[in-house]
Order: structure tokens, then C-alpha cells, then sequence
């Protein structure tokens, strides 16, 4: 704890220096000082605690400060912190890909890390374009992606998000032009009708010989929209995938490690894609760490082509410290009853939410695994939403029209219902 002048200290050098995401350097609106963090509880600097709804952007779903994690990173950094990944390897490396390749489906046998989501998914672009390259046919590379997708801030990345949300047009020609479907429609527990398949049908059927892959998240949408939709629209595009030749990317950033019920959410639907990319609650919220995964035919394809190597080679790729870290996250959630704790916050948050579908200011209330979403039916305003969420401890970071949460699987019931309760609360008292 810090006293009050400290915090007006800290806040005003985070003021002249700090650049905060999404945000503007000289008016960044109200940015809460954190000084530690345990369980699902941040303590601020004033010495109150917020109930974390946000597992920090989705990632931290063993809490903070647990000591099974904290062992983890003091164990390996008495190793070593950080090696060179060209020409060398460790342990950690090793052990995690054997890991990530017995959990995800038997066709996925290659792990490429890398140090963030966005990262991830430039390395699964790239992969595909050079897979098609080394396959005689470079004209394959655009990417078709869905609207209301999110895949990342880096220039590839952001050129597969959805164009309105991901500001396309401030970006112009700098943004690679990629083919846009629309999202599906059909909703999770419903089986998805052909027409559904229209667009993307016709689109690949005119343009499959410029096209080398599809992008999209598996059953739920997460930063583009928070949509969740039926696992039946995977099986049908993996069919037309085959059909016209293209590779199929599931980018289960946000989905990964258990978020929708599944472990990973393409169970749902059974379909194996070509890539497949992982982050966020990879290392349990710990540390920075991504992975790209493929199938041997394209790893090795590529491999034969024209550079004999995928081109790509991140500094701090498969560093040791997040390596340690994600292997004891997945042995943490694996050595328990991960299912049935997503499960009953599944049931926590649509109970506690559900009073929020009365209310005039809501559109739509739903929730999948641990994840629970009011979509309102105008945008939030961040300045005004989050003193209000403060007052009641919890931390909520809305974005456009939703206010949603996705809690650390450890959070306890009442938390649960603390965070609930204040969602509806605050939702209630904006304008309609
Ligand atoms: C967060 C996210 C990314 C980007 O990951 P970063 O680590 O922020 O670069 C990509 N895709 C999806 C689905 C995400 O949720």
C-alpha cells in the first residue's frame, strides 16, 4: 500500500510517459494504479481490491500469485531465464511442444513459438502463403477472414479484423487487402444451414486460385464482437476448405485452455484445421508466449520449397522462463476438474446476468463456458463505466456495446455473483 501523495506521484509520471493501450497519450481517461495482485483479487494503490472479471485480457485463469506457478518460474530461472532459440534448444521447449501436440488434434505434429497472439498469427500468414509458394503456386495468397473476427494489432494481423472494428480505412494501403464473409449466424447449440455457407462458398469457388487460407476463431469471437456461434458452421467450411484447396487457420487465442467448456474450443465440431494458434492463457497469465501449430504435410512442404526454412525468427522465441511457465499452467489445469469449474461458472454468470436481459439499455444477454456478455444497445463510455465498476470492487473493462466478463476459473461463487451483480447494477444506471 502507498500513501495517497505516492499514487498522485505514480499516476502523473504515468501521465507525462506511459502510453496505455487503445488509448490517447494526453487524455487517457482513468487509469487505476495496481500495486500487487493474489487470487482473483487486484489491490490498489489506495489499498481497496477489485474482483478481477477479466482474468488480465483473458489470460490469467489460475489467478494471481498462485504459488504451483510461482514455483514454476523461480525453479526454471535458477536454470536459466533466457537462451538463443537458432541452433540451440532446452527442456522447456521441448517438453511444451511434446505437450501442446499430445492436447491438440493428432494432425498438428509442429510447434513454432513465438512471443504474442499477433505474432502467432503473422507466423500462421506467413506459413500459408510460403506453403503455397513451395507448392508451385505463388498466386495463392490472400487470406478470407470473418467479419467481426479478431487476430491482433500487427499490420497482418489487423488486415484479417473485422474492417469497421479494426479501423481498416486509417490504415488504407499500408492494411494487405484480404476477402471478408460475413459471421455466421447460426447460434451454438443449433446446427448451421448451407445457406449460412453462401458467400464464403461462392467467393472461393470464383477465387481459390489467389487464395491460401481462412482465418477464423473457433465457436466464439471474442475482441471483434463477443458472438459465439454453431461448431456446425467448422465441420461445413473444413469441407469447402478440401474442396477448393485452401488452408484453414484456427486462431483459439482467446478460446484456448478450457474458456468455452472444451479445451480447446474446436472440439466442439471435431474439425482439425491446418494451423492453429495459441496465446493468451497459455502461460496462465504469466508471461508473454504464443504458438503456431501445423501439420507435417505443411511443415514439410515448406521446408522443400524455395528458402528450405520458414522465415521467421522471433528474439525471444521459445523463451525458457514462459516455456516453464506455460507447462505448469497446462499441468495445473490438466491435475484438476477443469470441466466441471467452467462449467459451474457458466451457470454462476448466466444466473447472475440474467436479471441484465430486463433492462431497457440491453440488447442481449448470453454466455458460453466461462464467458458471460451483456451486449447493450448503445457503447459504453470507458470514462464514465469504470469509477462505477471501482465503487462496487470488481474490474470490468467493457468495450463498444458489451460489458462481459470472463473470470479466473478460480474465481469462488460469491465473487461470482459480487461481479454479477455489479455488472447488471452499473448497466442499469447508464442512459437508455
Ligand atoms: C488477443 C488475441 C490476439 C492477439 O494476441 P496478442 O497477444 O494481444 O498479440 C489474436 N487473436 C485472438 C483471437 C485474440 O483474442
Amino acid at each position: 500500500m502507498s500513501t495517497p501523495s505516492q499514487w498522485d506521484a505514480l499516476l502523473a509520471d504515468d501521465r507525462a510517459h506511459i502510453w496505455h493501450p487503445y488509448a490517447s497519450a494526453t487524455d487517457p481517461g482513468v487509469i487505476v494504479p495496481v500495486t500487487s495482485a493474489e487470487g482473483v483479487r487486484l489491490n490498489l494503490a489506495d489499498g481497496r481490491q477489485l474482483i478481477d472479471g477479466m482474468a488480465s485480457w483473458w489470460c490469467a485463469i489460475h489467478g494471481y500469485n498462485h504459488p504451483v506457478m510461482n514455483r514454476a518460474v523461480r525453479a526454471q530461472l535458477e536454470d536459466m531465464a533466457h537462451v538463443m532459440f537458432g541452433g540451440l534448444t532446452h527442456p522447456a521447449a521441448v517438453k511444451l511442444a511434446r505437450i501442446l501436440c499430445d492436447l491438440t488434434p493428432d494432425s498438428l505434429t509442429r510447434v513454432f513459438f513465438s512471443d504474442s497472439g499477433s505474432v502467432a498469427v503473422e507466423v500462421a500468414l506467413k506459413m500459408a502463403v510460403q506453403y503455397w509458394q513451395a507448392r508451385g503456386e505463388p498466386g495463392k495468397r490472400k487470406m478470407v477472414a470473418l467479419r467481426s473476427g479478431y487476430h491482433g494489432d500487427t499490420f497482418g494481423a489487423m488486415s484479417v479484423c473485422d474492417p469497421v472494428t479494426g479501423m481498416h480505412h486509417l490504415f488504407g494501403d499500408v492494411l494487405a487487402k484480404q476477402f471478408f464473409v460475413p459471421a455466421p449466424e447460426c447460434d451454438f447449440d443449433a446446427d448451421c444451414p448451407e445457406s449460412e455457407l453462401d458467400d464464403i462458398t461462392d467467393l472461393l469457388s470464383r477465387h481459390h486460385g489467389e487464395i491460401a487460407a481462412v482465418i477464423l476463431e473457433p465457436v466464439v469471437q471474442g475482441a471483434g464482437g463477443m458472438r459465439f456461434y454453431s461448431p456446425d458452421y467448422l465441420r461445413k467450411l473444413r469441407a469447402l476448405c478440401d474442396a477448393f484447396e485452401v488452408l484453414l487457420i484456427f486462431d483459439e487465442i482467446a478460446t484456448g485452455f478450457g474458456r468455452t467448456g472444451k479445451l480447446f474450443a474446436l472440439e466442439h465440431a471435431g474439425v482439425e484445421p491446418d494451423l492453429l494458434c495459441l496465446g493468451k492463457s497459455l502461460t496462465g497469465g504469466y508471461m508473454t508466449l504464443a504458438a503456431t501449430l501445423c501439420t507435417e504435410r505443411l511443415a514439410s512442404t515448406i521446408s522443400g520449397g524455395e528458402a528450405g526454412a520458414f522465415m521467421h525468427g522471433p528474439t525471444f522465441m521459445g523463451n525458457p522462463l514462459a516455456c516453464a511457465t506455460a507447462i505448469a499452467s497446462i499441468e495445473l489445469l490438466l491435475s484438476q476438474p477443469w470441466q466441471r469449474t467452467v462449467e459451474r461458472l457458466g451457470t454462476e454468470l448466466k444466473e447472475g446476468l440474467a436479471p441484465a436481459a430486463d433492462l431497457e439499455q440491453v440488447s442481449e444477454v448470453r454466455t458460453l463456458g466461462a464467458i458471460g456478455v451483456i451486449e447493450l444497445k448503445q457503447g459504453v463510455d470507458l470514462r464514465q463505466v469504470t469509477p462505477m465498476f471501482v465503487e462496487r470492487g470488481v474490474w470490468v473493462r467493457p468495450f463498444g456495446k458489451l460489458v462481459y466478463a470472463m473470470p479466473p476459473f478460480v474465481m469462488q461463487s460469491d465473487d461470482v455473483a459480487t461481479l454479477t451483480a455489479a455488472m447488471v447494477d452499473v448497466v442499469a444506471k447508464l442512459e437508455h
